[in-house]
């Protein structure tokens, strides 16, 4: 058999489509792939979203993209765009969730793109999604006052219920993890 009669043959068959998804949200999250299972489970387990219900955004770093408008103004620019693009797309979507995760390599970049932020957040990487989780609630919290006005801006403009959450790895084995609700409300 050849490759190509091969290649035919495997991906023959016939798989559903979601019809009618109405979905509920619109999910922010780190295209990461060491996490895509946990995210999708932890969605579908504790959220009451499986898939089809959400609307996935993945992205590099997920809602850091738009934690640093300041300095990283096309990813701003581009994940504003996408959440409100969907927006229109899926009328039924009242929540807005974010996921950041540990050790997410889009922070490892950022700390070599963007040195200044190594100041914001101190030396240790690993934890600084969780950092921007929490710039972004307390920003919402205190009405853009103390942060980055602009993340205030979009979160109240876009009309949706804001929810933050971060997962983080069990111990270093790496193969467990749990997630945290950020509070925006205190
Ligand atoms: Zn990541």
């Amino acid at each position: 058999m050849d490759a190509t009669i091969a290649r035919v043959n495997k991906v023959s068959g016939v798989f559903s489509v979601t019809i009618n998804p109405d979905p509920e949200a619109i999910v922010v999250m780190c295209n990461d792939p060491h996490f895509q299972t946990t995210f999708r489970d932890f969605l579908e387990e504790r959220l009451d979203l499986p898939v089809g219900k959400y609307v996935p955004i993945l992205a590099d770093g997920g809602p850091g993209m738009i934690a640093h408008p300041d300095q990283l103004p096309g990813d701003f620019r581009f994940l504003i765009g996408r959440v409100t693009a969907n927006q229109e797309i899926y009328p039924t979507v009242s929540r807005l969730i974010l996921i950041g995760h540990q050790e997410c390599t889009y922070y490892r970049g950022l700390s070599v793109k963007v040195p200044s932020l190594r100041t914001t957040f101190g030396r240790k990487v690993e934890h600084w999604a969780k950092s921007d989780l929490f710039a972004i609630a307390s920003d919402f919290k205190h009405k853009g006052l103390r942060l980055v006005p602009q993340v205030c801006q979009f979160l109240e403009k876009c009309g949706l219920t804001i929810e933050l959450y971060y997962s983080r790895l069990v111990d270093e084995s790496g193969v467990e993890a749990i997630f945290e609700r950020i509070p925006i409300a205190s």
